[in-house]
């Protein structure tokens, strides 16, 4: 069907992964698009990277960015490998985190629009609790976090947020030029973001 190469286009899915079928609830304004792993490709540790066999396989779904207005997630049975050496462990996918319930390409869109609103207005916007936005930004800053090397920032970024009841701020301060979360400060005084 021509929905599924579509659908594989605008998630830019490669082998081993397909899209397998298309599930469109117009009453819940959802899609869900299936996703398989082609069986015939074989199976590394995340770890070590040693080919191991299947354990079993645990159904998981990532909310994605919306098509066509439609709130759209994808679904997979993703594998669970048995490494000799580091037990059972789930296989990476390449659209999202490991034990992420979003895909990066939502959390990206996420991020991007909490540079230009507070947390609960940008929940109200996806439709997601305050926690789950937070949870988000907050890997997002782990990940920066991670990436960070004794670099210097050339283009330092601070963005005032202000949350909950308008009178407290968080500061948001970023690698502009590597579009990095560096640091969340919680209120806009100078002498805060000057003792980081
Ligand atoms: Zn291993």
């Amino acid at each position: 069907m021509r929905d599924r190469e579509l659908y594989q286009q605008i998630l830019g899915l490669q082998s081993p992964w397909k899209v397998s079928d298309i599930r469109l609830s117009l009453t819940d304004r959802q899609v869900v698009i299936v996703v398989v792993r082609d069986p015939v490709v074989s199976l590394t540790c995340p770890v070590c990277g040693q080919s191991c066999r299947v354990y079993d396989h645990r159904k998981r779904m990532w909310r994605h960015l919306d098509t066509c207005q439609l709130q759209t997630v994808i679904e997979a049975e993703v594998p669970r490998v048995s490494c000799p050496e580091h037990g059972v462990q789930q296989i990476a996918v390449s659209w999202a985190e490991p034990g992420g319930r979003f895909t990066a390409l939502f959390e990206a869109m996420v991020i991007a629009w909490l540079g230009e609103a507070p947390i609960a207005a940008v929940a109200a916007l996806v439709g997601l609790s305050w926690d789950q936005v937070d949870g988000i930004q907050q890997r997002a800053i782990d990940r920066g976090l991670a990436r960070r090397k004794p670099a210097v920032v050339k283009n330092l970024g601070i963005d005032e947020t202000s949350y909950q009841d308008d009178h407290e701020y968080i500061s948001v301060i970023t690698d502009r030029d590597r579009r990095v979360v560096l640091e969340v400060l919680e209120d806009r005084k100078k002498e805060t973001v000057l003792a980081h």
